[in-house]
Protein backbone atom coordinates (compact mmCIF):
# COMPACT_ATOMS: atom_id res chain seq x y z
CA UNK A 1 0.00 0.00 0.00
CA UNK A 2 1.58 3.40 -1.32
CA UNK A 3 -1.17 5.59 0.38
CA UNK A 4 -2.14 6.86 -2.42
CA UNK A 5 -5.93 8.37 -3.39
CA UNK A 6 -7.63 7.95 -6.45
CA UNK A 7 -7.58 11.60 -5.70
CA UNK A 8 -4.17 11.87 -6.66
CA UNK A 9 -3.17 13.03 -2.84
CA UNK A 10 -0.63 10.40 -0.74
CA UNK A 11 -1.95 9.77 2.87
CA UNK A 12 0.99 9.20 5.86
CA UNK A 13 0.36 4.97 6.66
CA UNK A 14 1.36 5.67 9.82
CA UNK A 15 -1.25 6.14 12.86
CA UNK A 16 -3.50 9.72 12.88
CA UNK A 17 -1.92 12.67 14.67
CA UNK A 18 -3.46 13.43 17.65
CA UNK A 19 -3.42 16.87 18.32
CA UNK A 20 -4.75 18.19 21.88
CA UNK A 21 -7.31 20.70 22.11
CA UNK A 22 -7.43 23.90 23.42
CA UNK A 23 -6.29 23.71 26.91
CA UNK A 24 -2.96 23.10 25.12
CA UNK A 25 -3.12 25.45 22.55
CA UNK A 26 -0.36 27.16 23.64
CA UNK A 27 2.36 24.96 23.41
CA UNK A 28 4.96 25.52 26.61
CA UNK A 29 2.08 24.59 29.13
CA UNK A 30 1.82 21.19 26.56
CA UNK A 31 5.06 21.01 25.95
CA UNK A 32 5.66 20.08 29.94
CA UNK A 33 2.00 18.83 30.80
CA UNK A 34 3.83 15.47 31.86
CA UNK A 35 6.50 16.25 33.51
CA UNK A 36 4.88 16.10 37.00
CA UNK A 37 5.65 12.06 35.79
CA UNK A 38 9.49 12.81 35.72
CA UNK A 39 10.23 15.33 37.71
CA UNK A 40 14.04 14.81 38.84
CA UNK A 41 14.77 13.00 35.61
CA UNK A 42 17.39 15.12 33.67
CA UNK A 43 16.17 17.46 30.14
CA UNK A 44 19.26 19.00 29.52
CA UNK A 45 22.91 18.95 29.77
CA UNK A 46 25.28 21.15 28.87
CA UNK A 47 28.49 19.73 28.15
CA UNK A 48 30.40 22.24 27.81
CA UNK A 49 29.97 24.27 30.92
CA UNK A 50 28.66 20.88 32.82
CA UNK A 51 25.56 22.56 34.06
CA UNK A 52 22.45 20.22 33.91
CA UNK A 53 18.79 21.06 34.84
CA UNK A 54 15.81 18.48 36.05
CA UNK A 55 12.90 18.74 34.17
CA UNK A 56 10.87 19.91 37.41
CA UNK A 57 13.99 22.71 37.48
CA UNK A 58 13.82 23.46 33.75
CA UNK A 59 10.20 24.79 34.41
CA UNK A 60 11.03 26.51 37.01
CA UNK A 61 13.82 28.35 35.17
CA UNK A 62 11.54 28.99 31.94
CA UNK A 63 8.51 30.54 34.72
CA UNK A 64 11.46 32.90 36.19
CA UNK A 65 12.53 34.00 32.77
CA UNK A 66 9.30 34.65 31.63
CA UNK A 67 8.41 36.42 34.61
CA UNK A 68 11.64 38.64 34.20
CA UNK A 69 11.49 39.87 30.40
CA UNK A 70 7.98 40.86 31.49
CA UNK A 71 8.59 42.31 34.25
CA UNK A 72 12.37 44.21 34.30
CA UNK A 73 11.86 43.98 30.17
CA UNK A 74 8.51 44.59 29.31
CA UNK A 75 8.39 41.61 26.84
CA UNK A 76 4.47 40.74 26.08
CA UNK A 77 2.70 39.11 23.90
CA UNK A 78 3.60 39.31 19.94
CA UNK A 79 6.51 41.34 20.77
CA UNK A 80 10.07 39.49 19.05
CA UNK A 81 12.53 38.41 20.98
CA UNK A 82 15.84 37.75 19.36
CA UNK A 83 18.12 35.01 20.06
CA UNK A 84 21.83 35.08 18.99
CA UNK A 85 24.03 33.26 20.67
CA UNK A 86 25.63 29.44 19.92
CA UNK A 87 24.16 26.55 21.64
CA UNK A 88 24.07 25.87 25.40
CA UNK A 89 21.64 24.69 28.04
CA UNK A 90 20.24 28.44 28.14
CA UNK A 91 19.20 28.58 24.45
CA UNK A 92 16.21 26.21 24.82
CA UNK A 93 15.58 27.86 28.58
CA UNK A 94 15.32 31.84 26.48
CA UNK A 95 13.24 30.36 23.61
CA UNK A 96 10.73 28.65 25.76
CA UNK A 97 10.71 31.55 28.30
CA UNK A 98 9.65 33.76 25.40
CA UNK A 99 7.23 31.88 23.51
CA UNK A 100 5.24 31.28 27.18
CA UNK A 101 4.78 35.00 26.98
CA UNK A 102 2.57 34.41 23.68
CA UNK A 103 5.72 36.27 22.46
CA UNK A 104 7.69 35.33 19.38
CA UNK A 105 11.06 33.98 19.03
CA UNK A 106 13.59 34.75 16.09
CA UNK A 107 16.74 32.99 15.63
CA UNK A 108 20.24 33.84 13.90
CA UNK A 109 22.71 32.05 12.69
CA UNK A 110 26.10 33.45 14.95
CA UNK A 111 28.18 33.75 11.84
CA UNK A 112 26.39 36.08 9.63
CA UNK A 113 27.77 39.40 9.89
CA UNK A 114 26.51 42.60 11.53
CA UNK A 115 24.72 43.94 7.89
CA UNK A 116 22.95 40.15 7.25
CA UNK A 117 21.62 40.47 11.11
CA UNK A 118 20.28 44.12 10.66
CA UNK A 119 18.32 42.86 7.60
CA UNK A 120 16.67 40.43 9.44
CA UNK A 121 16.51 42.91 12.45
CA UNK A 122 14.50 44.91 10.09
CA UNK A 123 12.29 42.36 9.12
CA UNK A 124 11.50 40.89 12.28
CA UNK A 125 11.84 44.33 14.42
CA UNK A 126 12.71 42.72 17.84
CA UNK A 127 12.36 44.07 20.84
CA UNK A 128 15.05 42.65 22.82
CA UNK A 129 18.39 40.74 21.97
CA UNK A 130 19.85 37.83 23.82
CA UNK A 131 23.38 37.03 23.30
CA UNK A 132 26.90 36.21 24.45
CA UNK A 133 29.80 38.52 25.45
CA UNK A 134 31.68 37.12 22.51
CA UNK A 135 29.03 38.52 20.02
CA UNK A 136 28.49 41.66 21.64
CA UNK A 137 30.49 43.86 19.34
CA UNK A 138 27.87 42.37 16.48
CA UNK A 139 24.47 43.59 18.20
CA UNK A 140 25.97 46.53 20.11
CA UNK A 141 25.05 49.15 17.67
CA UNK A 142 21.69 48.41 17.16
CA UNK A 143 20.83 50.59 20.18
CA UNK A 144 18.54 47.53 21.65
CA UNK A 145 18.36 46.38 24.87
CA UNK A 146 20.82 43.09 25.63
CA UNK A 147 20.46 39.69 27.38
CA UNK A 148 23.74 38.14 28.06
CA UNK A 149 23.55 34.58 28.85
CA UNK A 150 25.78 33.33 31.44
CA UNK A 151 28.14 36.21 32.74
CA UNK A 152 26.88 38.84 34.43
CA UNK A 153 26.93 42.19 32.63
CA UNK A 154 27.16 46.30 34.03
CA UNK A 155 26.95 47.88 30.84
CA UNK A 156 24.01 49.95 30.27
CA UNK A 157 21.26 48.68 28.38
CA UNK A 158 22.60 45.56 28.99
CA UNK A 159 21.25 42.74 31.07
CA UNK A 160 22.30 39.64 32.64
CA UNK A 161 20.34 36.46 32.11
CA UNK A 162 21.81 34.89 35.90
CA UNK A 163 20.59 38.40 37.81
CA UNK A 164 17.28 38.08 35.77
CA UNK A 165 16.30 34.52 37.25
CA UNK A 166 17.73 35.60 40.53
CA UNK A 167 15.03 38.69 40.54
CA UNK A 168 12.41 36.39 40.10
CA UNK A 169 12.55 35.25 43.32
CA UNK A 170 10.17 32.22 44.28
CA UNK A 171 8.21 32.74 40.67
CA UNK A 172 7.66 28.76 39.66
CA UNK A 173 4.34 28.91 37.52
CA UNK A 174 4.10 29.65 33.83
CA UNK A 175 2.77 33.14 33.18
CA UNK A 176 -1.28 32.69 32.33
CA UNK A 177 -1.03 34.28 28.96
CA UNK A 178 -4.25 33.63 25.96
CA UNK A 179 -2.47 31.99 23.57
CA UNK A 180 -4.54 30.60 20.39
CA UNK A 181 -3.38 27.67 18.75
CA UNK A 182 -2.84 29.90 15.68
CA UNK A 183 -0.72 32.82 17.36
CA UNK A 184 3.04 33.22 16.30
CA UNK A 185 5.38 31.15 18.14
CA UNK A 186 8.96 31.44 16.33
CA UNK A 187 9.84 33.35 12.96
CA UNK A 188 13.03 31.17 11.75
CA UNK A 189 14.50 32.30 8.52
CA UNK A 190 14.41 30.23 5.30
CA UNK A 191 14.96 31.63 1.49
CA UNK A 192 12.08 28.61 0.64
CA UNK A 193 11.58 28.11 -3.29
CA UNK A 194 13.56 31.42 -4.62
CA UNK A 195 14.97 34.87 -3.35
CA UNK A 196 16.38 35.62 -0.13
CA UNK A 197 15.78 34.66 3.25
CA UNK A 198 12.52 35.46 4.62
CA UNK A 199 10.60 34.86 8.40
CA UNK A 200 8.95 31.55 8.13
CA UNK A 201 5.79 32.03 10.33
CA UNK A 202 5.74 29.21 12.60
CA UNK A 203 2.88 28.81 15.46
CA UNK A 204 2.04 27.11 18.97
CA UNK A 205 0.09 24.57 16.69
CA UNK A 206 2.80 23.99 14.34
CA UNK A 207 5.14 22.81 17.27
CA UNK A 208 2.87 20.86 18.72
CA UNK A 209 1.73 18.88 15.94
CA UNK A 210 5.28 18.61 15.06
CA UNK A 211 6.19 17.35 18.37
CA UNK A 212 3.58 14.62 18.19
CA UNK A 213 4.68 13.77 14.31
CA UNK A 214 8.12 13.54 15.11
CA UNK A 215 8.42 11.63 18.30
CA UNK A 216 5.25 8.84 16.92
CA UNK A 217 7.87 5.95 16.59
CA UNK A 218 9.43 6.04 19.55
CA UNK A 219 5.32 6.97 21.62
CA UNK A 220 4.81 3.12 19.66
CA UNK A 221 7.88 1.76 21.35
CA UNK A 222 6.82 2.59 24.63
CA UNK A 223 10.26 3.79 25.76
CA UNK A 224 10.96 6.91 27.38
CA UNK A 225 14.58 7.13 28.37
CA UNK A 226 16.26 8.54 25.27
CA UNK A 227 19.53 11.04 25.45
CA UNK A 228 19.46 12.95 21.97
CA UNK A 229 23.17 14.64 21.52
CA UNK A 230 22.50 18.25 20.10
CA UNK A 231 25.61 20.02 18.33
CA UNK A 232 23.37 20.89 15.26
CA UNK A 233 22.82 24.93 15.63
CA UNK A 234 19.58 25.32 17.63
CA UNK A 235 19.07 28.93 15.45
CA UNK A 236 17.68 26.15 12.60
CA UNK A 237 14.65 24.49 12.36
CA UNK A 238 16.37 21.07 12.47
CA UNK A 239 17.48 21.27 16.02
CA UNK A 240 14.98 24.13 17.13
CA UNK A 241 12.10 21.98 16.27
CA UNK A 242 13.14 18.18 16.24
CA UNK A 243 15.34 17.93 19.01
CA UNK A 244 14.32 20.22 21.49
CA UNK A 245 10.72 21.07 21.00
CA UNK A 246 9.86 17.59 20.21
CA UNK A 247 11.83 15.56 22.49
CA UNK A 248 11.98 17.41 25.55
CA UNK A 249 7.89 17.09 25.39
CA UNK A 250 8.78 13.46 25.71
CA UNK A 251 10.52 13.46 28.47
CA UNK A 252 13.75 12.56 27.09
CA UNK A 253 16.88 13.93 27.55
CA UNK A 254 18.73 16.69 25.73
CA UNK A 255 22.82 17.24 25.75
CA UNK A 256 23.81 20.58 24.42
CA UNK A 257 27.20 20.75 22.67
CA UNK A 258 28.26 24.12 21.79
CA UNK A 259 30.69 23.23 18.98
CA UNK A 260 30.89 20.45 16.75
CA UNK A 261 33.94 18.50 17.05
CA UNK A 262 34.65 14.70 16.06
CA UNK A 263 36.02 13.72 19.41
CA UNK A 264 33.61 15.85 21.22
CA UNK A 265 30.80 14.40 19.77
CA UNK A 266 32.09 10.52 20.57
CA UNK A 267 33.29 11.21 23.71
CA UNK A 268 29.80 12.82 24.61
CA UNK A 269 28.31 9.82 23.51
CA UNK A 270 30.27 8.04 26.06
CA UNK A 271 29.68 10.40 28.99
CA UNK A 272 25.83 10.94 28.73
CA UNK A 273 25.19 7.41 27.29
CA UNK A 274 23.39 9.12 24.19
CA UNK A 275 21.16 6.90 22.48
CA UNK A 276 20.36 9.51 19.34
CA UNK A 277 22.61 11.17 17.32
CA UNK A 278 20.80 13.64 14.72
CA UNK A 279 23.23 14.43 12.01
CA UNK A 280 23.40 15.92 8.87
CA UNK A 281 25.55 13.72 5.63
CA UNK A 282 28.95 15.36 6.20
CA UNK A 283 28.77 14.52 10.19
CA UNK A 284 27.52 10.60 8.72
CA UNK A 285 30.31 11.28 6.16
CA UNK A 286 32.75 11.66 9.13
CA UNK A 287 31.47 9.07 11.15
CA UNK A 288 31.53 6.29 8.72
CA UNK A 289 34.84 6.49 7.62
CA UNK A 290 36.46 7.59 10.86
CA UNK A 291 38.88 4.53 12.60
CA UNK A 292 39.30 6.58 16.18
CA UNK A 293 35.90 5.63 17.00
CA UNK A 294 36.61 2.35 17.72
CA UNK A 295 38.96 3.94 21.29
CA UNK A 296 35.23 5.14 22.29
CA UNK A 297 32.55 3.63 24.21
CA UNK A 298 29.63 4.21 21.97
CA UNK A 299 27.62 1.10 22.91
CA UNK A 300 24.55 3.25 24.10
CA UNK A 301 23.69 4.67 20.59
CA UNK A 302 20.19 3.24 19.60
CA UNK A 303 19.59 5.45 16.65
CA UNK A 304 21.56 7.74 13.67
CA UNK A 305 19.42 10.02 11.74
CA UNK A 306 20.70 12.05 8.97
CA UNK A 307 18.35 15.01 7.72
CA UNK A 308 18.97 18.62 5.89
CA UNK A 309 20.72 17.18 3.15
CA UNK A 310 20.49 14.21 0.30
CA UNK A 311 22.17 11.38 2.22
CA UNK A 312 23.68 8.71 -0.51
CA UNK A 313 22.27 5.06 -0.27
CA UNK A 314 25.81 3.96 -0.55
CA UNK A 315 26.98 6.13 2.32
CA UNK A 316 23.77 5.21 4.56
CA UNK A 317 24.59 1.35 3.67
CA UNK A 318 28.05 1.53 4.63
CA UNK A 319 27.32 3.71 7.94
CA UNK A 320 24.76 0.64 8.99
CA UNK A 321 27.50 -1.76 8.11
CA UNK A 322 29.74 0.33 10.47
CA UNK A 323 27.68 0.94 13.59
CA UNK A 324 25.47 -2.77 13.16
CA UNK A 325 23.45 -2.69 16.59
CA UNK A 326 22.64 1.40 15.50
CA UNK A 327 19.62 1.69 13.48
CA UNK A 328 20.28 4.43 10.68
CA UNK A 329 17.73 6.56 9.35
CA UNK A 330 16.74 9.54 6.86
CA UNK A 331 14.31 12.24 7.64
CA UNK A 332 13.00 15.00 5.50
CA UNK A 333 11.90 18.42 5.90
CA UNK A 334 11.94 21.94 6.02
CA UNK A 335 11.50 24.86 7.93
CA UNK A 336 8.33 25.95 6.26
CA UNK A 337 7.02 22.27 7.47
CA UNK A 338 8.31 22.94 10.94
CA UNK A 339 10.09 19.85 11.32
CA UNK A 340 10.21 16.78 9.13
CA UNK A 341 7.04 15.13 7.15
CA UNK A 342 9.11 12.01 6.60
CA UNK A 343 11.25 9.48 8.35
CA UNK A 344 12.48 6.38 8.41
CA UNK A 345 11.58 4.32 11.60
CA UNK A 346 13.38 1.62 13.86
CA UNK A 347 10.48 -0.07 14.21
CA UNK A 348 9.28 -1.21 10.55
CA UNK A 349 12.65 -0.17 8.54
CA UNK A 350 15.37 -2.37 10.38
CA UNK A 351 17.78 -3.97 8.02
CA UNK A 352 15.83 -2.05 4.94
CA UNK A 353 18.65 0.57 3.14
CA UNK A 354 16.30 1.59 0.45
CA UNK A 355 17.73 5.33 0.32
CA UNK A 356 14.50 6.47 1.42
CA UNK A 357 13.55 9.62 3.26
CA UNK A 358 11.31 7.42 5.33
CA UNK A 359 7.37 7.36 5.24
CA UNK A 360 5.01 10.25 5.63
CA UNK A 361 4.30 11.27 9.17
CA UNK A 362 1.26 10.50 11.38
CA UNK A 363 -1.61 13.51 9.45
CA UNK A 364 1.06 14.59 6.64
CA UNK A 365 -0.35 14.23 3.10
CA UNK A 366 1.32 14.59 -0.16
CA UNK A 367 1.32 15.01 -3.93
CA UNK A 368 3.88 14.44 -6.69
CA UNK A 369 3.49 17.31 -9.29
CA UNK A 370 4.60 17.05 -12.33
CA UNK A 371 6.86 19.79 -13.22
CA UNK A 372 7.12 19.80 -17.02
CA UNK A 373 3.74 21.10 -17.47
CA UNK A 374 2.80 24.54 -16.50
CA UNK A 375 -0.92 22.86 -16.06
CA UNK A 376 -1.10 20.86 -12.30
CA UNK A 377 -0.80 16.96 -12.68
CA UNK A 378 -0.63 15.29 -10.09
CA UNK A 379 1.61 11.84 -10.37
CA UNK A 380 0.54 8.02 -9.07
CA UNK A 381 3.43 5.69 -7.34
CA UNK A 382 6.95 5.54 -8.26
CA UNK A 383 6.37 9.14 -10.51
CA UNK A 384 9.25 12.14 -10.00
CA UNK A 385 7.86 15.23 -9.95
CA UNK A 386 7.74 18.50 -7.48
CA UNK A 387 7.04 16.96 -3.97
CA UNK A 388 4.05 19.37 -2.64
CA UNK A 389 2.93 18.40 1.40
CA UNK A 390 0.21 19.62 3.76
CA UNK A 391 -0.25 18.96 7.03
CA UNK A 392 -1.14 20.56 10.87
CA UNK A 393 2.66 21.88 10.56
CA UNK A 394 2.84 24.06 7.41
CA UNK A 395 3.96 27.11 8.25
CA UNK A 396 1.15 30.38 8.16
CA UNK A 397 3.57 31.77 5.76
CA UNK A 398 6.18 34.38 5.27
CA UNK A 399 6.77 37.34 7.15
CA UNK A 400 5.78 40.87 5.52
CA UNK A 401 5.62 38.86 2.14
CA UNK A 402 2.59 37.96 0.97
CA UNK A 403 3.37 36.81 -2.71
CA UNK A 404 6.07 34.37 -1.24
CA UNK A 405 3.74 33.24 0.77
CA UNK A 406 1.00 32.43 -2.30
CA UNK A 407 4.13 31.52 -4.67
CA UNK A 408 4.63 28.35 -1.96
CA UNK A 409 1.25 27.35 -0.21
CA UNK A 410 -1.40 26.82 -2.53
CA UNK A 411 -5.14 27.44 -1.58
CA UNK A 412 -5.60 23.90 -0.52
CA UNK A 413 -2.54 24.37 1.82
CA UNK A 414 0.12 22.53 0.04
CA UNK A 415 3.58 23.96 0.68
CA UNK A 416 5.52 23.52 -2.79
CA UNK A 417 9.01 22.21 -1.58
CA UNK A 418 10.50 22.99 -4.67
CA UNK A 419 12.14 19.52 -4.10
CA UNK A 420 11.86 16.59 -6.46
CA UNK A 421 10.66 13.26 -5.51
CA UNK A 422 8.62 10.32 -5.79
CA UNK A 423 6.71 8.01 -3.19
CA UNK A 424 7.00 4.22 -3.75
CA UNK A 425 4.22 1.41 -3.93
CA UNK A 426 4.95 1.34 -0.51
CA UNK A 427 4.50 4.93 0.33
CA UNK A 428 8.44 5.68 0.91
CA UNK A 429 9.46 8.90 0.51
CA UNK A 430 12.48 9.33 -2.03
CA UNK A 431 14.10 12.88 -2.32
CA UNK A 432 15.71 12.86 -5.46
CA UNK A 433 17.12 16.27 -6.87
CA UNK A 434 16.10 19.99 -6.07
CA UNK A 435 14.51 22.74 -8.36
CA UNK A 436 14.31 25.34 -6.04
CA UNK A 437 16.94 28.20 -6.41
CA UNK A 438 18.67 27.20 -2.84
CA UNK A 439 22.21 26.00 -1.75
CA UNK A 440 22.68 23.62 1.29
CA UNK A 441 26.27 23.76 2.70
CA UNK A 442 26.81 21.34 5.89
CA UNK A 443 23.39 21.79 6.42
CA UNK A 444 23.43 25.00 5.90
CA UNK A 445 21.03 27.04 3.53
CA UNK A 446 22.48 29.93 1.18
CA UNK A 447 20.65 31.72 -0.71
CA UNK A 448 22.14 32.13 -4.28
CA UNK A 449 19.61 35.47 -4.66
CA UNK A 450 21.69 37.22 -1.54
CA UNK A 451 25.31 36.55 -3.25
CA UNK A 452 23.63 37.69 -6.71
CA UNK A 453 22.61 41.06 -4.91
CA UNK A 454 25.70 41.41 -3.84
CA UNK A 455 27.74 40.50 -7.29
CA UNK A 456 25.21 43.03 -8.89
CA UNK A 457 25.86 45.90 -6.79
CA UNK A 458 29.77 46.11 -8.14
CA UNK A 459 30.86 48.15 -10.17
CA UNK A 460 32.14 45.70 -13.07
CA UNK A 461 30.14 43.38 -12.58
CA UNK A 462 27.20 43.01 -15.74
CA UNK A 463 25.67 39.69 -14.55
CA UNK A 464 25.80 37.19 -12.46
CA UNK A 465 24.63 33.77 -11.40
CA UNK A 466 25.05 31.81 -8.17
CA UNK A 467 24.61 28.13 -8.63
CA UNK A 468 25.48 24.57 -6.02
CA UNK A 469 28.88 22.89 -7.08
CA UNK A 470 29.08 19.02 -4.94
CA UNK A 471 31.65 19.34 -2.59
CA UNK A 472 32.99 15.64 -1.04
CA UNK A 473 32.93 17.96 2.79
CA UNK A 474 30.07 20.14 2.61
CA UNK A 475 27.83 18.83 0.11
CA UNK A 476 27.29 21.75 -1.73
CA UNK A 477 29.39 25.25 -2.26
CA UNK A 478 28.17 28.10 -4.15
CA UNK A 479 29.94 29.03 -6.92
CA UNK A 480 29.47 31.89 -8.94
CA UNK A 481 28.93 33.13 -13.37
CA UNK A 482 30.22 36.33 -13.59
CA UNK A 483 29.65 38.42 -16.94
CA UNK A 484 32.20 41.46 -16.26
CA UNK A 485 31.83 45.00 -18.04
CA UNK A 486 33.33 45.28 -21.11
CA UNK A 487 37.30 46.40 -20.22
CA UNK A 488 37.27 45.00 -17.27
CA UNK A 489 39.91 42.88 -15.97
CA UNK A 490 38.16 41.90 -12.60
CA UNK A 491 39.59 38.88 -11.35
CA UNK A 492 38.71 35.87 -9.41
CA UNK A 493 40.00 36.39 -6.34
CA UNK A 494 38.91 40.06 -6.79
CA UNK A 495 35.56 39.17 -6.75
CA UNK A 496 35.62 36.29 -4.06
CA UNK A 497 37.16 38.95 -1.68
CA UNK A 498 34.61 41.29 -2.38
CA UNK A 499 32.03 39.08 -1.70
CA UNK A 500 34.23 37.69 1.57
CA UNK A 501 34.35 40.71 2.97
CA UNK A 502 30.12 40.55 3.37
CA UNK A 503 28.90 37.80 4.24
CA UNK A 504 29.26 35.15 6.84
CA UNK A 505 31.91 32.33 5.77
CA UNK A 506 30.03 29.52 4.94
CA UNK A 507 28.18 31.73 2.21
CA UNK A 508 31.61 32.13 0.61
CA UNK A 509 32.25 31.82 -3.07
CA UNK A 510 34.18 28.43 -3.89
CA UNK A 511 34.75 29.40 -7.34
CA UNK A 512 33.92 32.01 -9.99
CA UNK A 513 33.88 31.07 -13.95
CA UNK A 514 33.69 34.57 -16.08
CA UNK A 515 31.94 34.08 -19.13
CA UNK A 516 30.57 35.94 -22.26
CA UNK A 517 27.03 35.57 -21.32
CA UNK A 518 24.21 33.93 -19.40
CA UNK A 519 21.20 31.50 -20.57
CA UNK A 520 18.41 33.33 -20.15
CA UNK A 521 14.81 32.44 -20.80
CA UNK A 522 12.91 34.35 -23.71
CA UNK A 523 11.33 36.44 -20.41
CA UNK A 524 14.76 36.77 -19.41
CA UNK A 525 15.09 34.53 -16.48
CA UNK A 526 18.18 32.93 -15.75
CA UNK A 527 18.01 29.50 -16.52
CA UNK A 528 19.98 28.00 -13.67
CA UNK A 529 18.83 25.04 -13.99
CA UNK A 530 20.68 24.55 -17.33
CA UNK A 531 24.14 25.98 -15.83
CA UNK A 532 23.18 23.27 -12.92
CA UNK A 533 22.98 20.85 -15.20
CA UNK A 534 25.96 22.08 -17.02
CA UNK A 535 28.09 21.89 -14.34
CA UNK A 536 27.24 18.12 -13.31
CA UNK A 537 27.72 16.94 -16.89
CA UNK A 538 31.41 18.60 -16.73
CA UNK A 539 31.76 17.22 -13.24
P1 LIG B 1 15.81 23.87 5.64
O1 LIG B 1 14.60 24.73 5.56
O2 LIG B 1 17.06 24.65 5.90
O3 LIG B 1 15.63 22.73 6.58
O4 LIG B 1 16.03 23.26 4.19
C1 LIG B 1 15.09 22.38 3.64
C2 LIG B 1 15.62 21.74 2.40
O5 LIG B 1 16.75 20.89 2.70
C3 LIG B 1 14.63 20.82 1.74
O6 LIG B 1 13.64 21.50 1.00
C4 LIG B 1 15.55 19.97 0.89
O7 LIG B 1 15.94 20.65 -0.28
C5 LIG B 1 16.75 19.80 1.79
N1 LIG B 1 16.62 18.54 2.54
C6 LIG B 1 16.29 18.37 3.83
N2 LIG B 1 16.31 17.05 4.16
C7 LIG B 1 16.65 16.36 3.05
C8 LIG B 1 16.82 14.97 2.73
N3 LIG B 1 16.71 14.01 3.63
N4 LIG B 1 17.14 14.66 1.45
C9 LIG B 1 17.28 15.62 0.52
N5 LIG B 1 17.14 16.94 0.75
C10 LIG B 1 16.83 17.32 2.01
Amino acid sequence: NSGYGGDGVFRSLRPPLVIPPDPYASMIPFLFRNISSYPNKPALFDSDSGETLTFSEFKTTVAKLSYALNNHLGITKNDVVLIFAPNSIQYPICSYSIVALGAIVTTVNPQLTVEELLTQIQDSKPKIIITVQELYQKVENFGLPVVFLGSKSSRNGCFSYQDLISKSGSVSELPNVAIRGDDTAALLYSSGTIGVRKGVILSHKNFIAASQMVTSDQRLMGEQDYVHLCFLPMFHIYAFGVILYSQLQEGNTIVSMGKFSFHGVLNNIDTYRVTHLWAVPPVILSFTKQNVIKKFHISSLKVIISGGAPLGKGLLMECAKRFPHVFVLQGYGMTETTAAISMGSPIIEHGVFSGSTGRLLPGIEAQIVSPHTNNYKSLPPNHIGEIWVRGASMMQGYLNNPQATMLTIDEHGFVHTGDLGYLDDEGYLFVVDRVKDLIKSNGFQIAPAELEARLFSHSEILEAAVIPYPDNERGEVPIAFVVRFPNCFLTEEDVKRFIANQVAPYFQLRRVIFVDRIKKSASGKILKRVLVEEIRSRI
